[in-house]
């Protein structure tokens, strides 16, 4: 069965669905709408991050990062490689926690470059 089939089966009807629906990885799941951050009336969400994520040399660009991050503001550029936005992120550091690889370091927003 094809992707976009293998997608369909979650828009058919609740008695249609099967009741379990298995993926090998997280790369099957359907795509999930979200809304993405604007700025608010005291300004972006980056303006008052205190810690902020850095992705290090060695991503191996699995993508885990991009996938749990709350705001979706990671994105993917075309070579592959994931980058952050961040004008809107928060500096959770989710992304930092689930990355497999520990390449995401969060660094203190006074002791980053373009302080
Ligand atoms: S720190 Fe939080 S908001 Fe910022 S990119 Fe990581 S998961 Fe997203
Ligand atoms: S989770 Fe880590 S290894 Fe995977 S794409 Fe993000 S930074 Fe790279």
């Amino acid at each position: 069965m094809s992707e976009s089939e293998e997608w369909k089966k979650i828009n058919e009807s609740k008695e249609k669905r099967p009741k379990v629906q298995e993926y090998k990885n997280w790369k099957e799941l359907p795509p999930i709408p979200i809304s993405l951050p604007i700025e608010g009336s005291i300004g972006t969400t980056g303006d008052w991050r205190t810690f902020r994520p850095v992705i290090l040399e060695g991503c191996n660009r699995c993508g885990l990062c991009w996938m749990y991050c709350p705001e979706g503001v990671i994105k993917q550029n075309e070579n592959g490689s994931f980058e952050i936005d961040l004008i809107y992120c928060k500096g959770c550091g989710i992304c930092a926690k689930e990355c497999p690889t520990h390449k995401i370091k969060m660094i203190r927003e006074s002791e980053s470059d373009d302080k």
